[in-house]
């Protein structure tokens, strides 16, 4: 703060009183106004701004009183110090009164007027100072609210942003991006949070598993983006038919969930047909083309008796797949509380049954040979074909199970590579217990699932089995069935070119059956095509199916493939197939599939062709097993 001259107004009406003081005062380096009116000395305290006021009490007019409360009165002179000069004691009291500060009596002691003004300056100075630190003081805080209200606001519109991310990441990690439909992981949330009211009895509550049927051809025919759209659109049209209060959701692939709380025992199965209905007026158009469409729906009753998520889903997932094997459009209700007890194929819990027959080894290995309907190019007898075939002993009925009852549950709870596995080596332990049969073996088929040759290590396990046993990869052929599982063609690729390298073959099993089967013909390296039974079986009087066989059997040709029909049920079909150069039958017509043991290999192999001439001797081709010898005579 820089010092500075303080102003001192002398006011008296006796001009020499005015000089006394100013004399008094000479040496205190202040500047010095002076009046000798009340009026002047209003008008100059207003202007002049002194920082101190001597002040005679009696003079004409106004008097010092008068003009003192006149300054206490007017805000810009109200804090100027006032002190009186006054002969009368008495006016003491009263100069206080009226806002004076001090007073100085009259004569005057030079000293003691300087004391009294130096310490009237010195106060007002520091009071100036105060106000001064006040005022910066108060500047700051205005400042510094200032910076704060616009931090506040700036934290505010932060924690807004970071609110609005997190509810966006809440949203995606509930959501469905596509249909923008709860995912699985809500719906798993939601159905917990419902199954404990449940068991509380508060509600019931039924759940629907819908599935598209025509997702993977709109898929596969039109590419993602218009499977996304189908997607978005059947999402739509089911969603129409809900109410607020239910729950829909995407539970991936072409299925959708829908839980209804409270719907009655009828709810379940009067929606699921709404849907149908409803999709039955759909049509999905893409580009030039339109799709009609259709669902298979499983409603599950969620009763008291299913605990968790998981369950739910295992129980949905078995009543959609019988609703799908049913055929398109097919509703499937499952209602745990009405089927208790035996015999109930439906209820079968796959996953369990799986597990412990594979625990307890309670599958089989059968095998079906397969008949040459045409001599080998180089005229040769052929070796031994088979196609070997799982089946699963059911201890409590004392009944072999069929592939086609639980490849499918197999794949759905990933048990299906283990199954596959425990064939190969099922097979490959006999064939290696056999080495003096193995050159009139030619091949020996497994069929593999699309779904485990996707598993990492599979042509691995082959390639170690086989040298475990001592079977030649050459022996070996491996059946895959177009499905949609075959996804990742290039995995498939790579397993198939491994096993190619030791010889092992590959055929197209079923082939026809799905609409794809002449793309992986054509980019996988298939060895052979088997043509769907379903086409074979009746070709003689199924005039399309007939036509279909010829076709497959051309093109065939044309990719210089091996065709192998299956389903040969009699020898009119038999006739056709050879007719038409079907190398290949495989059918009940030929050999029922029976156990595979050494004993029945031995009895199916061909003899064995004259061991000085093998490569030249020609032979009739070998028709089924009739010419089989005991296996004394082969060794
Ligand atoms: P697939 O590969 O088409 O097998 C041929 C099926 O046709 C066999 O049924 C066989 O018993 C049956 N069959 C043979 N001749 C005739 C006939 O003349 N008429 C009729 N109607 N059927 C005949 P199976 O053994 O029930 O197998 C069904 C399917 O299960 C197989 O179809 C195959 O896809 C699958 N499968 C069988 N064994 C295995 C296995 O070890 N692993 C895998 N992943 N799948 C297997
Ligand atoms: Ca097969
Ligand atoms: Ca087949």
């Amino acid at each position: 703060m820089t010092a500075r001259v303080s102003k001192i107004l002398i006011v008296d009406d006796t001009p020499h009183n005015i000089d006394v003081l100013s004399a008094t005062l000479n040496d205190e380096q202040c500047e010095l106004m002076a009046a000798t009116s009340g009026t002047r000395a209003l008008e100059l305290a207003t202007r002049g701004r002194p920082d101190l006021v001597l002040l005679d009490v009696m003079m004409p007019g106004m008097d010092g009183f008068e003009v003192c409360r006149r300054l206490k009165a007017d805000p810009a002179t109200a804090d100027i110090p006032v002190v009186f000069v006054t002969a009368r004691t008495d006016d003491v009291s009263q100069g206080f009164a009226v806002g004076g500060s001090d007073y100085i009596s009259k004569p005057i002691n030079a000293d003691e007027v300087r004391a009294r003004v130096r310490y009237q300056l010195e106060r007002r100075n520091l009071l100036e100072q105060l106000r001064e630190l006040n005022h910066s003081l108060e500047e700051k805080v205005r400042e510094r609210t200032a910076e704060l209200t616009i931090a506040n606001r700036h934290l505010r519109q932060e924690i807004n942003e970071r609110r609005y991310m997190q509810d966006r990441l809440n949203y995606l990690a509930t959501h469905d991006f596509v249909t923008r439909l709860y995912n699985r992981g809500a719906l798993d949330a939601h159905v917990s949070e419902l199954l404990a009211r449940v068991q509380r009895a508060e509600c019931d509550a039924v759940f629907l598993l819908i599935d598209i049927d025509q997702f993977r051809l709109v898929n596969e025919t039109c590419g993602c983006i218009a499977g996304d759209e189908l997607l978005r659109q059947f999402a739509d049209v089911v969603a129409g038919l809900l109410e607020r209060t239910d729950f829909f959701a995407r539970l991936g692939g072409d299925k959708f969930g829908v839980v209804v709380e409270d719907a009655g025992p009828d709810g379940g199965p009067a929606l699921a047909r709404r849907v149908l209905d409803q999709l039955a007026d759909f049509e999905f158009h893409w580009e030039e083309r339109s799709f009609k469409m259709a669902a298979s729906v499983a409603v599950v009753r969620i009763a008291r008796d299913i605990v968790s998520f998981d369950q739910l889903m295992l129980i949905a997932d078995e009543a959609a797949y019988l609703a799908k094997r049913e055929g398109r459009g097919t509703i499937r209700v499952h209602d745990s509380s009405l089927l208790e007890g035996e015999g109930h194929r439906e209820s079968v819990n796959w996953a369990l049954v799986l597990v412990d027959a594979l625990k307890r080894n309670e599958f089989r290995a059968w095998f079906q040979r397969l008949t040459p309907l045409a001599a080998a190019a180089d005229g040769r007898p052929h070796g031994l074909h088979i196609e070997t075939l799982i089946r699963l002993w059911d201890p409590r009925r004392q009944k072999l199970v069929l592939p086609g009852m639980f490849i499918a549950p197999a794949e759905r709870y990933h048990l299906i590579g283990e199954l596959d596995r425990w064939m190969i080596r099922e097979v490959v332990r006999l064939l290696g217990s056999m080495p003096d049969a193995h050159d009139r073996i030619d091949q020996v088929a497994i069929n593999l699932s699309a779904v485990s040759i996707r598993e990492p290590g599979l042509a691995q396990y082959v390639a170690e089995t086989l040298r475990e046993f001592g079977v030649p990869g050459r022996m070996m052929c491996f059946e895959i069935t177009e499905t949609e599982a075959i996804v990742n063609l290039q995995s498939a690729g790579e397993f198939m070119h491994t096993l190619h390298r030791l010889g092992c073959r590959f055929a197209l099993d079923d082939f026809g059956s799905g609409f794809a089967s002449f793309t992986y013909m054509r980019q996988l390296p298939f060895d052979t095509i088997k043509i769907d039974g379903m086409f074979v079986r009746d070709m003689d009087t199924d005039l399309v199916h007939g036509g279909m066989v010829r076709s497959m059997t051309e093109m065939a040709r044309l990719l210089n493939k091996p065709v192998v029909a299956e389903f040969v049920e009699t020898e009119t079909v038999a006739g056709l197939l050879r007719e038409l150069g079907v190398d290949w039958a495989q059918g009940f017509h030929y050999h029922v599939p029976e156990p595979l043991t050494a004993d029945a290999l031995r009895a199916s192999l061909p003899l064995r062709p004259a061991a000085s001439s093998a490569a030249t001797v020609i032979e009739a081709p070998v028709p089924g097993a009739e010419s089989a010898m005991p296996p004394a005579a082969l060794a």
